[in-house]
C-alpha cells in the first residue's frame, strides 16, 4: 500500500469536493439516521429534481416516486420497496449491485457503510453495457435457433435432431420408458426434382413439414436429417403406435396432390420404424430404422416397415 496522505488542510480538500460535485457518477452520503448529508449533481439530478425536503432516505425515495425520477420500483408499492430496502440497508459493511432507473438508464451501485454508521454510495452508468449484453444475448439467442433449426422447412436441424436423439435414449435407458423412432424418405425424390425442378423438390419438402405440424402429438419431434430424409422421434411410443402416427400423417398420401405455387404434383413417402432396445446408441438405433426403411422402398415405397430385431 503506498503511504501517500493527502494533504486535507491546504487547497485539496475543497478540490475533492469539487471533483465529486462535478463527476459523472451519482455520489451521496447519508448518516447514520439516514439524513443526506451530501450528495452530487449526478446524484441530485437521479432523485431530487426540485425537491425541498424532508432529506431523509425514505423522503428522497417517496419524492423520487411520485415525480417519475429514482430507481424503477417493479410493482409500483413504494412503502413495501422501503420496508425490504431499509431493513438490509445497513446489512453488509460493503455491498454492490445494479439497479435500472425510471428513465431506462442502469447504474452499477457501490454502497460503504462508514464506522459510524454513515452510508456512501456511489453509482456508475452502465446502460451502453447493458444494452450491449442484451444485444449480445439476443444474437446468442438468434444463433442457438439458427443452428437448430433447418431453414427450408423450419424443423429441427439434423445436428439438433440427433442431439434430441441422444437425451430421448438416455432417458429410455434410465427409465426404461417406452421410445419409437422412424426414419422417413420421400419417393422417387429425384424424379421430382428432375421432372419439375428444383423449386418443386422443395416445395414437396415443405408441404411435407407443413403436413407433419397438422398431423402429429405436441411431444414428438421431427428433424431433417438431410435431402429428403427426415427423422421422427415418438416418446412413449411403441412400434404399433408409431405405425398409427404415420399413418395419420400419410392421410393424405397417396398420392398427396400437391397444388402449390403452380405446381401441381403428388408424392409419396416410405418410412421405417423401430423400437428403442436397451443398450442402443444413436447409431445403432438408426441403422436398425434404416434398414426398416430400405425393406419399405422394397416393398414398393408408399409404405412403413418395422424392424424389431436387433442385430
Ligand atoms: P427413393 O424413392 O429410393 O428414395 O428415390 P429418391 O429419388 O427419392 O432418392 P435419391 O437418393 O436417388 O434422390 C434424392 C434426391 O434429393 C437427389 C437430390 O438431388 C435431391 N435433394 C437433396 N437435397 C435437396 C433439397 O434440399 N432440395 C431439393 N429440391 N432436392 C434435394
Ligand atoms: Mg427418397
Ligand atoms: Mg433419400
Amino acid at each position: 500500500m503506498s503511504k501517500f496522505i493527502p494533504n486535507l488542510a491546504d487547497e485539496t480538500l475543497p478540490a475533492l469536493v469539487e471533483a465529486l460535485t462535478e463527476s459523472g457518477q451519482a455520489v451521496s452520503i447519508f448518516d447514520a439516521e439516514d439524513n443526506l448529508r451530501y450528495a452530487n449533481k449526478t446524484y441530485q439530478g437521479m432523485f431530487l429534481g426540485n425537491y425541498d425536503g424532508p432529506f431523509t432516505f425514505a423522503g428522497i425515495t417517496r419524492h423520487a416516486h411520485r415525480n417519475g425520477l429514482g430507481v424503477r420500483i417493479d410493482d409500483g408499492d413504494v412503502e413495501a420497496f422501503l420496508a425490504r430496502t431499509l431493513s438490509r440497508r445497513r446489512s453488509l459493511p460493503r455491498k454492490s449491485f445494479e439497479t435500472d432507473l425510471v428513465d431506462g438508464r442502469w447504474f452499477w451501485i457501490d454502497q460503504t457503510i462508514l464506522p459510524n454508521g454513515w452510508i456512501l454510495s456511489v453509482g456508475a452508468d452502465i446502460t451502453a453495457l447493458k444494452q450491449n449484453e442484451k444485444a449480445l444475448r439476443q444474437a446468442h439467442e438468434a444463433a442457438l435457433k439458427a443452428s437448430q433449426t433447418d431453414l427450408l422447412t423450419g424443423l429441427a436441424s439434423r445436428r439438433h435432431i440427433l442431439e434430441q436423439l441422444d437425451g430421448m435414449l438416455a432417458e429410455h435407458e434410465a427409465s426404461g420408458s417406452k421410445l419409437c423412432i422412424a426414419v422417413i424418405d420421400i419417393d422417387h425424390f429425384k424424379a421430382i426434382n428432375d421432372g419439375h425442378g428444383h423449386d418443386a423438390g422443395d416445395t414437396v419438402l415443405r408441404h411435407f413439414a407443413d403436413m407433419y405440424r397438422e398431423r402429429v402429438r405436441a411431444q414428438d419431434m421431427l428433424g431433417r436429417m438431410g435431402g429428403e430424409e427426415f427423422l421422427l422421434i415418438l416418446p412413449g411410443a411403441g412400434a404399433d403406435d408409431a405405425f398409427r402416427i404415420i399413418d395419420r400423417i400419410r392421410d393424405r398420401f397417396p398420392p398427396a396432390w400437391l397444388v402449390e405455387d403452380g405446381i401441381d404434383l403428388s408424392y409419396t413417402f416410405s418410412a421405417g420404424i423401430t423400437e428403442a432396445l436397451k443398450g442402443d446408441d444413436r447409431s445403432s438405433i438408426l441403422r436398425r430404422a434404416d434398414r426398416a426403411l430400405y425393406a419399405a422402398k422394397g416393398e414398393g415405397r408408399n409404405c412403413t416397415t418395422i424392424s424389431v430385431a436387433a442385430e
